[in-house]
């Protein structure tokens, strides 16, 4: 049936694969590793994940390289943000071993559905944790399940590798100033839906999210990082409600590799009109570059990119991952874990 799938038309949503990983922690501990051929769970109505909002995930990427191996990018970096949302909404943490075990384990279960190297398209695998055991009152459950599933999507940039609108506006928030915008809570995307469903219907690719207690300083793209190219320097905003993006984190090093200073610190909004290239960074397209930002409240438009092209740094830095990502390019960050 994989014959059938059209790598380079596939979109960013659900096709089923063959297997999913799951494992359960009980009685303080974790459990061993199962493998499931099928795509439904069974829930205690009371479970605090539907209840509470105790649910976490992340996101990662699996690549057919120019050798035909399989690369997972960037596994460990995953393995330990998802600990750090755990913390931050009191579930239980999934070790690293163990997160990784499973990660490799549900590429390999599934490698015919790793697309082919030049379609653009890669394995996505979307670890997930709930909490399961019973509980009305407001309180930790005691027992979690951690599984992992993963789908084949395609390109990101189906029409090339264009800019984008995205625009502010002030009416909402997705995160509160010491909230759980630092962790990848699901939670945070429910507060996201209804800006970002208007900004869409005006034609945006995505909200700027200014920081929430002042409204002042830049934070991020909804589900994506922003960055911004300034005089040559990398800038991107430090905020403690905004996620640390993996992506972001390997676009900084890559810039610092190619000897442009990196700044992470706060971004006042009218310093856009400063900048000559912007982007929105994540697993999803690595980044997106930005033509031209629009404040919805005061009027103002910021634009980026004159031409309707993206900026050469940022084009450079896209690029630049990419190849490392699908081996074509030397992993001196020893950031891939090839499987075999
Ligand atoms: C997942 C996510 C990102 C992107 O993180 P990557 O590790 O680069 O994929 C950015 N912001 C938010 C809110 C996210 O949930």
């Amino acid at each position: 049936m994989t014959e059938e799938l059209d790598w380079g038309k596939l979109s960013f949503g659900y096709i089923p694969t063959d297997y999913n990983v799951r494992c359960y922690y009980r009685d303080g501990k974790w459990g061993d590793i199962e493998v499931s051929q099928s795509e439904t769970i069974n829930l205690h109505i009371a479970a605090t994940a539907l209840h509470y909002g105790q649910e976490i995930f992340e996101g990662l990427k699996a690549f057919r390289g120019k050798d035909g191996k399989v690369r997972i990018f960037r596994l460990e970096e995953n393995a330990k943000r998802i600990i750090e949302s755990a913390k931050g909404i009191m579930m239980a943490p999934v070790p690293v071993e163990l997160f990784t075990e499973m990660v490799k384990k549900v590429v390999k279960l599934n490698e015919r559905f790793v697309p082919p190297y030049g379609s653009g398209a890669s394995l996505y695998i979307r670890p997930l944790e709930i909490g399961i055991s019973a509980q009305v009152g407001v309180k930790p459950a005691t027992e979690y399940l951690f599984l992992i599933l993963v789908t084949p999507v395609g390109p990101y940039f189906k029409e090339g590798f264009k800019p984008t609108n995205i625009c502010i506006m002030r009416e909402f928030d997705r995160v509160a100033p010491k909230g759980t915008g630092r962790w990848k809570v699901g939670g945070n995307y429910a507060a996201s839906l209804e800006a970002g469903e208007r900004a869409h219907s005006l034609g945006y690719s995505a909200v700027l999210y200014l920081d929430p207690k002042e409204k002042k300083y830049l934070d991020e793209c909804g589900p994506a990082n922003f960055f911004a190219i300034k005089d040559g320097k990398y800038i991107t905003p430090a905020s403690e409600s905004i996620l640390p993006s993996i992506t972001n984190k390997s676009l900084m090093q890559l810039a610092e590799d190619m000897g442009i200073t990196v700044e992470r610190r706060h971004i006042p909004l009218e310093e856009l009109a400063e900048i000559q290239e912007a982007a929105a960074c994540g697993t999803a397209a690595v980044a997106s570059p930005v033509a031209e930002i629009d404040d919805l409240d005061t009027g103002v438009k910021y634009v980026v990119s004159k031409d309707g092209q993206p900026g050469p740094v940022v084009t450079a830095l896209y690029n630049k991952l990419r190849a490392i990502q699908l081996g074509e390019e030397e992993d001196i960050h020893g950031w891939n874990t090839v499987i075999d």
